[in-house]
């Protein structure tokens, strides 16, 4: 029968597209300004994730891929001031049970010296080996699935498609990340590494998103920098979502949404791919109602074909909440009503005052 440990594992790595967040995660949440992600075929053979972050502590080896072990949350008062991504320690434990998972890390203090970790189904270390190794961590996962036969038969009839997800949550992260250095390749079966994308070390997203989707693409975006007040006691009939914003003092908060959209002019935007990507305080999240409220917006404005946008927005930390999945990546706006409403205001402003 099935443990315990990958059922509740198969809830952290559902898919390709959660393992490639995970360790993209870790590698960020390590410092790492060098980020290499290596398919082969499609992910279904390997996915393996470089960095040249901090490396992992020898004192680390034992415990890491325990569940719940993290070590980045020293105590329960930190989860709100929560600046990593990880903290619950799960990832590497799911992927033990659920793939052929082996890490190769090294410290600045090893030299060339690095450590490739093997372990056990249950995250238990299984064997140590020196090996030649560059500063940072490589995780390798290998025929993810391979003992779950419905998923990994599902995962095999839907590569193609998974792993084209997972190119665009990759590029979300590639682009928001200024300072990091991302590339992205895939090897099929006896064909050459193919480059799927990369960036520079860039300072600026509008710089990330050239090296992605080319510096012409550039020329249809417009700058966005919207900034408003929300209070939402001030709107009529929101005592629920008043009462959502918990903790908070009275009064009205900043929202600030910064990034990139395609000009609000008919006919411009093509040569773009239809793509819109939406972060919360830089972290890459799905948020339905957004991308709806601004492809609403734009439709206002008889712009037919789906804009580009590329969107962060700011927000305290207290006013969302990414504990509502396992896997985080869906995350929950308090009192999302008044800030779409401020949203398509803001959009709308911003669309006037545009020469079309
Ligand atoms: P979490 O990210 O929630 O802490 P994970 O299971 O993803 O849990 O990782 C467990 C621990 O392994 C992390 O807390 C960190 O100490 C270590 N780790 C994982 N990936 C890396 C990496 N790329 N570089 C350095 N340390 C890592
Ligand atoms: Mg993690």
């Amino acid at each position: 029968g099935r443990s315990v440990h990958q059922i509740q594992s198969g809830q952290v790595i559902v898919d390709l597209i959660s393992v490639c967040k995970e360790l993209v995660e870790n590698s960020v949440d390590a410092g790492a300004t060098s980020i290499e992600v290596r398919f082969k075929k499609n992910g279904l053979d390997s996915i393996e994730v470089q960095d040249n972050g901090s490396g992992i502590a020898p004192d680390d080896y034992e415990t890491i891929a325990l569940k719940h072990y993290t070590s980045k949350l020293s105590t329960y008062d930190d989860l709100s001031s929560l600046q990593t991504f990880g903290f619950r320690g799960e990832a590497l434990s799911s992927l033990c049970a659920l793939s052929k998972f082996h890490i190769i890390t090294a410290r600045a203090s090893d030299g060339a010296r690095g450590t490739r970790l093997e372990f056990e189904q249950s995250g238990k270390l299984k064997s140590t080996s020196v090996v030649a190794a560059k500063q940072g961590t490589t995780v390798v996962v290998e025929t993810l699935f391979h003992n779950l036969p419905v998923r990994r038969k599902e995962l095999e009839k839907n590569a193609k498609r998974e792993y084209s997800k997972v190119l665009e949550m990759l590029q979300a992260y590639a682009c928001i990340s200024t300072g990091v250095k991302f590339s992205v390749s895939n090897q099929v079966p006896k064909g050459k590494k193919m480059v799927a994308f990369a960036t520079n070390s860039n300072p600026n997203t509008r710089e990330n998103l050239a090296n992605v989707f080319g510096a012409k693409a550039l020329l249809t975006l417009i700058p966005l920098s919207l900034e408003f007040e929300m209070d939402p006691s001030n709107r009529p009939g929101s005592t629920q979502s008043v009462r959502n914003w918990g903790t908070q003092e009275e009064g009205s908060h900043t929202v600030k949404i910064v990034g990139h959209i395609s000009r609000p002019v008919v006919g411009e935007g093509r040569g773009l791919p239809d793509r819109q990507m939406f972060f919360v305080n830089s972290r890459p999240c799905n948020l339905p109602q957004v991308r709806k409220a601004f492809n609403e917006v734009y439709k206002s404005y008889n712009i037919s074909q789906s804009p580009f946008v590329f969107a962060d927005i700011k927000l305290d930390t207290n006013a969302y909440d990414v504990n509502v999945s396992p896997d985080k990546r869906t995350i929950m706006l308090h009192d999302q009503a008044a800030l779409l409403e401020s949203l398509r205001d803001a959009l709308a402003e911003l669309f006037e005052g545009h020469d079309q």
